[in-house]
């Protein structure tokens, strides 16, 4: 059984990308699955966020990217536990502009990860929120896409726009490439506008619409600062219930579907 290999993208900032992998990933973990997380975003925010200092961070994503490290020597267990890490730092961003010269640029993460799947059950890709030659190797090396989501008015126009670039990568060159789940965050479910925003998405993606909400959660925001998860910072709290539950939504889902 090899990976199965997750990219979380939504081409719009801020929408909680990077803290649906830290805390999925944590989920997953204590869910005896094996979890790897690539941080593709030079912010690294997903590497700090488990507690790996990024400035210390010699070999990583961008080594193994330009073909100058093993991605086995490169990966490093996630010091708050339970999960690895390919970590980012800033020098991740000039591997954007090196890549381009590069052949088979748009498959390096993909080549690299064909190393390490067997030891894993789930790979989880944080991609930046811009389409980058970063993301891209993102949704190659990919199966599927959980794209998180925030009910204003925008979202619907981000999401059209993933999934524009999903039908591209899917013509040239990844023709699996499915969105696996829409997951909302920052959840309000008083305000009417994320009423509104649900019914369409009800309509329109009723098969990717996952049923788990993440609600706005203080906790959620503090965690990364702690260079944990929340499932350690606080498991009680209400976000970290909720990435538990999207944990076991995925879980049944992919059961259903083997
Ligand atoms: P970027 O596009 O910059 O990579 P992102 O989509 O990865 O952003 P995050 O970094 O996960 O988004 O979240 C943006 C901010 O919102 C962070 O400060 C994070 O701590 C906070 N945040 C994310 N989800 C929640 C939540 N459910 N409740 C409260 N705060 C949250
Ligand atoms: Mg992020």
């Amino acid at each position: 059984m090899s990976a199965q290999i997750i990219a979380v993208a939504n081409q719009k900032g801020g929408v909680g990308k990077t803290t649906t992998v830290v805390n999925l990933a944590a989920a997953f973990s204590q869910r005896k699955q094996r979890v790897l997380i690539v941080d593709l975003d030079p912010q690294g925010n997903a590497t700090t966020g488990s507690g790996i200092n990024k400035a210390q961070v010699d070999t990583g994503v961008y080594a193994v990217l330009l073909g100058n490290s093993s991605i086995q020597e490169a990966i490093l267990p996630a010091p708050s536990g339970g999960y690895d890490v390919l970590a980012a730092n800033r020098a991740l961003a000039g591997a954007e502009v090196e890549l381009v010269q590069e052949l088979a640029r748009e498959m390096r993460l993909k080549n690299a990860l064909a190393e390490v799947e067997s030891q894993y059950d789930y790979i989880l890709i944080d991609c930046p929120p811009t389409l980058t030659l970063l993301t891209i190797n993102g949704l190659v090396a990919a199966q599927s896409i959980i794209v998180p989501m925030v009910c204003e008015y925008y979202a619907l126009e981000g999401l059209s726009d993933l999934i524009a670039t999903v039908r591209k990568i899917r013509l040239a060159i990844n023709p699996k490439l499915d969105i696996l789940g829409i997951v909302r965050t920052l959840y309000d479910a008083r305000s009417l506008l994320a009423k509104q925003v649900d019914e369409q998405l009800a309509k329109h993606f009723q098969r990717q619409l996952l049923q788990t909400t993440i609600p706005r959660n203080i906790r959620l925001a503090e965690a990364p600062s702690h260079g944990m998860s929340v499932l350690q910072y606080d498991p009680q709290a209400r976000g970290a219930l909720a990435y538990m539950a999207l944990a076991d939504e995925l879980l049944t889902r992919s059961e259903a579907s083997v």
